[in-house]
């Protein structure tokens, strides 16, 4: 039987990946990032996810690299709201580099023309020519390990290393966050009522209480 856990092995990056749905500019988190030719590269992105259909329209991408000391609200407005109803780089600086979007506050970033499209079921492949790419500054990219043991993020639901994690409630009163699993150890009512999450910056609202079994 198939032990999850050994997925939790593998290692990937942190990314934005980018694109301009019209004059807008859009983009989503994404891990399931990698080189797979000398002049090609893969991205994972979910059938839900706004940033699909733009980049199929588009034909062209971004891949910003992010880095150990990025801004986690970076992770929150892309990996945590829908460019559909959100314009996520109003609240994120970027730059324009060869008509396309880029995270100011990554550490680099690669221009990617879409050759290929692999539909999967609930993910399309994306491959990309690299058409030219950039240092931006020093840092440590910030690998998916570091992002959950870190800064204790959580994969979204339409992320291709999504796990449902089996929550064992210690003893002791824990709430969890329905958006991005994020658990809050203690009574969150006690909070003040601005309190929001400190990983996907949600309302107290969206916080379910957890109950031992
Ligand atoms: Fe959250």
């Amino acid at each position: 039987m198939l032990n999850k856990n050994v997925l939790w092995d593998f290692t990937y990056g942190v990314y934005v990946v980018s694109s301009f749905d019209g004059d807008k500019p859009t983009g989503c988190i994404a891990n399931s990032v990698a080189q797979v030719t000398n002049t090609k590269i893969m991205v994972s992105i979910n059938h839900s996810n706004h940033t699909n259909s733009v980049i199929k329209k588009d034909g062209y991408f971004s891949v910003s690299i992010l880095s150990e000391k990025s801004d986690p609200n970076i992770i929150s407005v892309f990996g945590f709201t829908s460019g559909a109803d959100t314009d996520k780089f109003q609240k994120i600086k970027y730059e324009t580099k060869n008509n396309l979007p880029v995270v100011y506050d990554s550490i680099g970033y690669i221009i990617l023309k879409t050759t290929d499209v692999i539909e999967l079921d609930t993910h399309s492949v994306f491959i990309g020519e690299i058409m030219d790419g950039d240092i931006l500054r020093d840092g440590v990219p910030m690998t998916y390990k570091y992002y959950h043991d870190v800064i204790k993020g959580r994969a979204p639901k339409s992320a291709p290393t999504y796990i449902e994690e089996e929550v064992k409630p210690q003893t002791g009163v824990q709430y969890r966050c329905k958006i991005c699993g994020y658990i809050y150890n203690g009574d969150i009512t006690k909070e003040p009522p601005n309190y929001v999450c400190p990983v996907c910056k949600q309302p107290k609202s969206v916080f379910e209480r957890i109950i031992a079994v």
